[in-house]
């Protein structure tokens, strides 16, 4: 690990002001992520700008949505009655996450931006273009299970890794970012990019921008909605592929439907495709075959990951199968 200075930044703004002042700062939340890969001298900031007094509040707005600041541990997220509710998929997703202790320190903004798990990304002496764009990537021809089957290039293949992103892209959630030119928000769905030709740009994200707060739109489906994680182990396991997913019902036609993929995406991986074939269409096992074809149809596997594009089928339709049983019993997921 390389020597570096170490900053608190008392809230948002300062944090900017210390990110512009120094050279080579990045923004310390839990250190998770971040200080493992500055032992592995992936990361090699010179100033690191602690982030964690930033807002801990989750906060209620009009229609029952929920502004989530961005130094809320995943734990305190996970256990807040208010998305245990109303957003249970979040709740799931993040407690199908690490392990206890690294929720207790894991923070909202680190998890959105924690870096792939590739293991060639974490191992200095391989080739890997996200650590050093034009080396070449080592992963292509060889291990690649992991790898995402969807967004992918001839450039890199790895995963995002976060399952709480995976939820929060089902919720159409907003990030509210902060910056030198000042605040805006993004829609989640455009903070992560796909890799393309530069699989080190990972985010929307311009310089010293900082993630202040996530916001829940309000949604009443998102009561009974799921989050399912299928893995190597029960736990302290990343997504093979995992399913965020909701429906709303009018009698028997599909009115509304999300869903969303972790674990298969160069990103977190809104199903677009299968939600569009879903809409308006009858609750049947031929619906959701349909629509299930129409997202997978997309899928680009290597040799070695070619096994999640089943997965991921019998996945969807199980996933698919519950929530529609879900919405007719208008109960609790
Ligand atoms: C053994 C192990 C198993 C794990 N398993 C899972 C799993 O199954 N599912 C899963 O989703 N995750 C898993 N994780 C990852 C874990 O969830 C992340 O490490 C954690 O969420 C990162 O949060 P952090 O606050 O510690 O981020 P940090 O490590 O502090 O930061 C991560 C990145 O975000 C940046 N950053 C931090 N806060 C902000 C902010 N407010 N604005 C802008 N940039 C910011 C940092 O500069 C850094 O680049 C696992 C981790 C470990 C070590
Ligand atoms: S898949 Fe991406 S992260 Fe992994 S070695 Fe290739 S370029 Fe690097």
């Amino acid at each position: 690990m390389n020597a570096f200075d170490y900053h608190q930044a008392a809230d948002g703004t300062q944090a900017i002001e210390q990110a512009v002042r120094c050279q080579q700062a990045k923004y310390l939340g839990g250190g998770t992520n971040l200080v493992d890969l500055m032992r592995e001298t992936v990361e090699r900031p010179q100033t690191l700008i602690d982030v964690t007094r930033l807002s801990r509040d989750i906060t209620d707005i009009d229609g029952g949505g929920l502004i989530i600041g961005a130094a809320v541990t995943n734990a305190a997220l996970a256990g807040d009655a208010r998305v245990r509710s109303r957003y249970p998929l979040l709740a799931r997703a993040i407690l199908s996450g690490a392990s206890a202790q690294i929720r207790n320190m894991a923070t909202v903004g680190g998890n959105l931006l924690q870096r792939t798990r590739c293991a060639y990304f974490y191992d200095t002496a391989t080739r890997c273009n996200k650590r050093e764009p034009g080396a070449g990537c080592d992963a292509l021809e060889g291990f690649h299970r992991y790898h995402a089957i969807f967004g992918t290039s001839s450039s890199c293949s790895a995963t995002h890794p976060s399952d709480m992103a995976v939820a929060l892209v089902a919720l159409d959630a907003r990030v509210h970012l902060r910056g030198p030119a000042g605040d805006r928000q993004l829609a989640i769905t455009e903070l992560h990019r796909e890799p393309g030709e530069r699989p080190d740009l990972e985010t929307e994200l311009q310089p010293e921008e900082l993630i202040v707060a996530v916001e829940l739109p309000p949604l009443a489906m998102a009561a009974r909605s799921q989050y399912r994680k299928v893995r190597d182990r029960a736990s302290y396991a990343f997504a093979l592929v995992s399913v965020a997913s909701m429906v709303e019902l009018d009698g028997e036609t599909i009115q509304d439907v999300r869903l969303a993929l972790g674990g298969v995406g160069t990103k977190p991986w809104r199903a677009s495709r299968a939600e569009a074939v879903l809409r308006g269409q009858p609750a049947t096992a031929a619906t959701i075959a349909a629509a299930v074809d129409a997202e997978l149809a997309a899928a680009r596997p290597l040799p070695g990951n070619a096994f999640k594009v089943e997965l991921a089928r019998r996945t969807l339709i199980a996933e698919l199968s519950q929530c529609l049983s879900d919405a007719r019993d208008g109960g609790d997921a």
